[in-house]
């Protein structure tokens, strides 16, 4: 037990002090009426003496008065008198039954005084860690709560310092927050910590040097060793199953806490768990927000540019057309190359009014029959030479859909042009339609080479094309993206799958609708 500091030590000197007179008072006044006193009027006497000195002062004061009041009682009361030698097996009783009852009665005492005291402390606790919690992490930034939780940690702790660690972008601990002084050089307290965050269990830096791990999974509190032969201790600070940094503190005359400190330590490690929380969901609050800036910032210049593209290029289609209706075969090719980019821009804004949620799309009950028919006109021109083998599932009498007639056709024009582009000559495209619950599939199949798996999801990227396809297939990279977005848009999907035997799937799912009762059939 620590020695108590100098006044209090006084104090206690004069406790003492007052209870011993108190009991040689009691002895001199019992002594000077001993004639008419009973033994049981003796022991009541130094019993209350007893309890009243367990009552306010240690159990240690409670013991001393009890024995010292045995050998009172003994000595003054009990015959032979004025030695402490007992005839009576009757007087033996009697001071037996005294020293037990005294004995249980300071026992009983110091325990319920204990348990007071603790039920105390524990609603101090719970009231200062409220305040704690409400101040610390209610600070406006979330670096801030972090610097308040550290602070708190090595001042209420005693501790030389306290550190916060964060992952930093590569995912290794850098320093986030430290409270008391400036961390010393050398590399030992980044070593052990980046320790305690790869393995996920606390590290304890002995005053010696040495340093050793503690079981995993031992909570903030069971981590402190109760010798005291940490310098430092670096635990893993968790949320939700998960590291989000890491708690180290320090004190050079080594870390030891109370039962109580313990429990507070536990408590305050866990608001530092939350304030790392806090610090990486802002990082990724902020990191959000910067990129959808910078995506409305592209959506708003393509948007702009491809606009302003528009007007110069309708003027260059139109003075080539009457170039080449003199004859100058050159102009041909100006006015296919302005056709390709006006069509590139056209994609481009289409893109854009995408992201942007602005294009209006107007889905209604049409026949699949009707759709597929439209795209084979359309495409009839493009895949000029190539076989097209179109089948509509013969179980259904009629196939109907919810969907945007316009742009439903645009997306399987795109599939069966991308099929022929890519696909060998000579091999056939399939279009086959079916319904499967409640949506109509259309399924683009060809024998071209496929896309390789890890590119399967990110052909439907803007801008991006399978490293497989041949250069010479023209096209940006623009149709899949946009083809899948409008899909997207009236409630379908479109997505790629390998065909057996080689080749793609692409298959373009719509919601199917119902034929109304009693209407006859499209
Ligand atoms: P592109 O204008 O390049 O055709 P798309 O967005 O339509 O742009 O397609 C993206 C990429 O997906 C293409 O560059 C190509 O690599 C791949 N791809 C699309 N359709 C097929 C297909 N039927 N067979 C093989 N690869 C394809």
């Amino acid at each position: 037990m620590p020695a108590p500091p100098g006044p209090a030590r006084a104090r206690e000197a004069l406790g003492w002090a007052a209870w011993l007179a108190a009991l040689a008072a009691l002895t001199a006044g019992m002594a000077a009426v001993r004639a008419g006193l009973g033994g049981a009027h003796v022991a009541l006497a130094y019993l209350l003496l007893v309890l009243a000195g367990s009552t306010r002062g240690s159990r240690v004061r409670g013991v001393v008065l009890g024995v010292l009041s045995f050998l009172c009682f003994n000595f003054f009361f009990v015959p032979p008198y004025g030695t402490l030698l007992v005839h009576d097996p009757l007087d033996w009783l009697v001071l037996l039954a005294f020293l037990a009852v005294a004995a249980v009665a300071t026992q009983l005492l110091f325990r319920a005084r204990r348990e007071a005291e603790e039920a105390r402390l524990r609603a101090d606790e719970v009231e200062r860690l409220s305040t704690l919690g409400a101040e610390t992490l209610n600070a406006g930034r979330a670096e801030d709560a972090l610097h308040a939780v550290a602070e708190v940690i090595r001042g209420t702790l005693a501790m030389d310092a306290c550190e916060i660690w964060l992952p930093d972008g590569s995912g290794a601990p850098g320093p986030g927050a430290r409270a008391g002084g400036p961390a010393p050089p050398g590399g030992a307290a980044a070593a052990a910590v980046a320790a305690a965050a790869g393995l996920g269990t606390g590290v304890v830096e002995r005053l010696d040097g040495t340093r050793r791990l503690l079981a995993p999974g031992l909570g903030a509190a069971a981590a402190v060793p109760e010798t005291g032969e940490a310098r430092a201790l670096s635990l893993p600070l968790r949320v939700r199953e998960r590291t989000v940094g890491v708690l180290r503190v320090e004190r050079d005359g080594g870390i030891s806490l109370a039962p109580p400190q313990r429990r507070f330590f536990a408590a305050l490690s866990y608001y530092a768990a939350l304030a790392a929380e806090r610090v990486r969901l802002a990082a990724e609050a902020e990191r959000a927000e910067a990129l959808r800036e910078a995506d409305r910032l592209k959506d708003a210049l393509i948007a702009s540019v491809s606009h302003d593209l528009r007007t110069p290029l309708t003027t260059i289609k139109a003075l080539a057309h009457d170039i080449a209706r003199g004859g100058d075969e050159r102009a041909a090719d100006i006015e296919e190359e302005a056709d390709r980019l006006n069509r590139f821009v056209a994609d481009l804004l289409d893109l854009s009014r995408l992201n942007a949620g602005e294009l209006r799309l107007d889905p209604q009950v049409a026949a699949a029959e009707d759709l597929v028919g439209a795209a084979l006109q359309r495409a009839a021109g493009p895949l000029a030479g190539r076989e097209l083998r179109a089948s509509l599932s013969p179980a259904e009498p009629v196939l109907l859909g919810r969907f945007d007639f316009v742009h439903s056709l645009r997306v399987l024009v795109n599939l069966l042009e991308n099929a022929h582009k890519y696909a060998p000559p000579g091999t056939p495209v399939e279009l086959a339609v079916r319904r499967d619950a409640d949506r109509l599939l259309f399924e683009v199949a060809d024998r071209g080479p496929g896309i390789p798996p890890a590119e399967a999801e990110q052909v439907f990227s803007p801008f991006y094309r399978a490293r497989g396809a041949q250069p010479d297939a023209g096209g940006v990279g623009l149709g899949l993206s946009i083809s899948r977005r409008l899909a997207e848009a009236q409630g379908g999907s479109l997505a790629y799958e390998p065909r057996p035997g080689g080749g793609s799937v692409f298959r373009f799912a719509l919601p199917a609708a119902e034929l109304p009762d009693g209407e006859p059939s499209p």
